[in-house]
């Protein structure tokens, strides 16, 4: 039996590919690359010495999908395809619902007829909204988001359980991450942003490599210790193992479950500048711009659940975290096209 993962050759769902193989499974990628390259699973192919098999094809296409499902015995889905970007998807709502909706619902369409009724669901902390509580449990009520892309997950949130609710056959896990960073520690994998990176770290690491020439810090007058933003940082490997972990919880027949991916430990803005700097001796020139639209002050987790119910805690700290995503960017400046 196989675990069928979409969007797999991306930033998440690689380094997953990576952590299922070393625990035994047998994994399908199925990505259409819109957002990535398929050297990334050469990569995983290199770490793990195991061959990942690759289907190119969109989460749109029915005959595809159903194509794979035909040939491999698939036991669950990881669904991290999806398009990620916030901005881009204020000005194109209709492809981010289009993509990651109807996506969704064909999949599982798909999965349904094929009787592969287990799916782990990449979530996101952005369906907390403004979060009424801090640190958030996966109790605090879901908020409202700011864009069409937060939107796209509660929506599929409230679908997947609506589904789960109706068939109690279904395993249906919604993991919500908070902020992914960092890389494999072997410095072959990590984030490969298109263009200008919206995103804190890619945007750090891309101006100690000397692409951009500074950091823009978006407001420095939130109510927070510094006046800077405050994120739940999370390495991508350990975001990886929690993958690994709900998969043994989906094996136990869980239903519809939800877990909050996160370490529990907030840094602002200028800590992840300075722990970047004392890590890898570089120095990140920096000015204070206006806040950005949609941001909030402060959002890190409750991480408790995760690791009573799953046994699955974040183990790397925030220099591992600096030290590997520049250790990445270091030796690859131009992602996977070097
Ligand atoms: P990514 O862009 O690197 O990976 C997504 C992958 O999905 C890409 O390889 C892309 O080519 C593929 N894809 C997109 N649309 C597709 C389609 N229609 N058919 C087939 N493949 C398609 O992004 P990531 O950072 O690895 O994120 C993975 C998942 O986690 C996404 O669903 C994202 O929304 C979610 N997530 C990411 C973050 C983050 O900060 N990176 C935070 C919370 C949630
Ligand atoms: N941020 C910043 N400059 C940048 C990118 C991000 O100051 O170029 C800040 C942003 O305002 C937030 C934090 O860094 O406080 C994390 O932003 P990111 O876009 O990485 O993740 P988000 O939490 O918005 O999903």
């Amino acid at each position: 039996m196989a675990i069928l993962v979409t969007g797999g050759a991306g930033f998440i769902g690689s380094h997953t590919c990576v952590e299922l193989q070393q625990a035994g499974y047998e994994v399908v990628v199925y990505d259409n690359l819109c957002n990535s390259s398929e050297k990334s699973l050469e990569r995983v192919e290199a770490i793990t010495g195991k061959p990942v098999k690759f289907y190119k094809g969109d989460i749109l296409d029915r005959d595809r999908l159903n194509e794979v499902f035909d040939k491999e015995q698939i036991d669950s889905c990881i669904h991290f395809a999806g398009l990620k970007a916030v901005g881009e998807s204020v000005a194109k709502p209709w492809e981010y619902y289009e993509n990651n909706i109807a996506g969704t619902l064909t999949l599982v369409d798909v999965m349904r007829q094929h009787n592969c009724k287990n799916i782990i669901f990449s979530s996101s902390a952005t369906v907390y909204g403004d979060p009424a509580e801090i640190p958030i449990t996966e109790n605090c009520p879901k908020g409202q988001c700011t864009n069409p892309y937060g939107w796209t997950k509660s929506m599929l949130e409230q679908i997947l359980s609506d589904i789960q609710k109706a068939d109690n056959e279904w395993n249906v896990v919604l993991l919500r991450y908070f902020n992914p960073i960092g890389a494999h520690p072997s410095g072959t994998m990590g984030e490969n942003p298109n263009g200008i990176p919206n995103n804190l770290m890619p945007y750090i690491t891309q101006v100690a490599v000397g692409k951009l020439s500074e950091l823009g810090i978006f407001g420095d007058d939130y109510d927070t210790p510094d006046g800077t933003g405050v994120r739940d940082y999370i390495h991508v490997v350990d975001l990886a193992k929690g993958h690994v972990k709900a998969l043994k919880k989906i094996e136990e027949n869980a239903g519809l479950k939800v877990y909050n991916l996160g370490t529990g430990v907030g840094y602002s803005v200028l800590d992840i500048v300075k722990n970047f700097e004392a890590a890898n001796d570089i120095k990140i020139p920096y000015s204070i711009k206006p806040r950005r639209p949609g941001d909030i002050a402060t959002c890190y987790s409750d991480a408790t659940k995760a690791k009573e119910e799953l046994g699955w805690t974040a183990e790397y700290g925030i220099k591992e975290m600096c030290a590997d995503s520049w250790r990445w960017q270091k030796n690859n400046p131009n992602g996977y096209q070097d």
